[in-house]
């Protein structure tokens, strides 16, 4: 291997592997960093994503330590992208949201993020009639959001220009890149096959894109229903959660379920036109895998986010860089 110069492989152009290599660029100057994929932008399941910063409760790391480092440090990654001039062009933009229940004031909590959002607190009385339906319970919270559709280009444009290669391929085994020093595998729910591993499994999700300018706060009720506010002034509606399915296509009942749901908590929603329909397979796996692989070697894997890796990219790939710095250096993976 040429020390000043390895050469890497990241497998994958999501939010995960477009992350990875920008960090890892920052970090290793001199080195030959490819991006492989064999899908990109409105392909694969990061352009999908509404990408609001709202962890679940069910995300989780290896530990409960390494989980809250992961979302404390992309919550910090992603405010100092907002406090310069790129974030417009970065697809980062900061809103207000509601999170309202009729049955359950668990759901309106949020443990992972309540200590670091600059607001997170019960809503009064009066707050629960903001939209329609019967709410009984409620929290506002101050949070972001991060456009993948913006980002990812965002990424790929400085990447390039600093020497990064993004090549299109099907990597059909991580041992077919033997040629390359360090191996990311950044492959969502492509890993699944790429490292036979039966605990990533696909939650199929479906948006609803509408143009909704007007829009300046996130909401959230029961049932998965939820309304973003975009910067291009295009809201995302969701949801659904269907666990196990590989059905890409769009599905006409679902799409009238959102419409629904979404429609039932802002009215004004009716009139909105309808530019987009998605639908993407969120890589599910519990933990989220961010290790090297065992037996020492070349190869660091990052992926199975479930529905928070847009969010959680930057902690979570810092974490798989500094593996991957230690492999190079020839170090004991050092602990996070
Ligand atoms: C409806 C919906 C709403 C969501 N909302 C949010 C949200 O609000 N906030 C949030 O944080 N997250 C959200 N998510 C989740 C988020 O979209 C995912 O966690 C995230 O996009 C995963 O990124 P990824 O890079 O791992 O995967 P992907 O974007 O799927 O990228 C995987 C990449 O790997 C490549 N690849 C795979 N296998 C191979 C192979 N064998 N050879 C070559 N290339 C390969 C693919 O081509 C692709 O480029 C949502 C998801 C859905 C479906």
């Amino acid at each position: 291997m040429d020390k000043s110069s390895p050469k890497i492989a990241i497998v994958g152009a999501g939010i995960i592997g477009m992350t990875v290599a920008k960090i890892l660029q920052e970090n290793l100057g001199k080195a030959q960093i490819s991006v492989i994929a064999n899908k990109f932008h409105e392909d694969t399941v990061s352009y999908v994503a509404a990408g609001i910063f709202r962890p679940g409760t069910s995300f989780r790391g290896p530990t409960k330590e390494i989980t809250k480092k992961w979302i404390v440090d992309s919550w910090n990654y992603w405010q100092d992208i907002l406090k310069t001039t790129e974030a417009p062009d970065a697809g980062i933009m900061s809103f207000d949201s509601y999170i309202f229940s009729s049955d359950n004031y668990h759901v309106t909590r949020n443990h992972l993020i309540e200590d670091l959002v600059p607001i997170y607190r019960p809503v009064e009385e009066e707050e629960l009639k903001l939209v329609a339906g019967d709410w009984k319970y409620g929290s506002y919270f101050s949070t972001l959001k991060i456009g993948s559709e913006r980002h990812i280009p965002w990424i790929e444009k400085r990447f390039t220009q600093n020497g990064g290669k993004i090549l299109q391929r099907k990597v059909d085994s991580f041992a077919s890149l033997s040629d390359y020093d360090l191996v990311f595998n950044c492959a969502g729910l492509g890993a699944k096959y790429l490292c036979e591993d039966y605990d990533l499994v696909p939650i199929r999700g479906q948006v609803i894109k509408a143009r909704a300018p007007w829009l300046r706060c996130a909401f959230y009720g029961d049932y998965d229903t939820y309304i973003v506010p975009g910067l291009d002034g295009v809201a995302t509606l969701g949801g659904v959660r269907q666990y196990d399915s590989y059905n890409l296509g769009v599905c006409k009942y679902d799409t009238a379920a959102i419409m629904e749901r979404c429609c039932g908590l802002l009215p004004a929603l009716k009139k909105a036109e309808v530019v987009d329909v998605r639908v993407g397979l969120r890589p599910h796996r519990v933990p989220t895998r961010v290790e090297a692989e065992a037996g020492g070697g070349r190869l660091v894997h990052c992926y199975g986010h479930g529905g928070y890796g847009v969010m959680c990219a930057p902690g979570t790939a810092l974490h798989a860089v500094r593996i991957g710095l230690d492999l190079l250096r020839g170090k004991p993976v050092s602990k996070l």
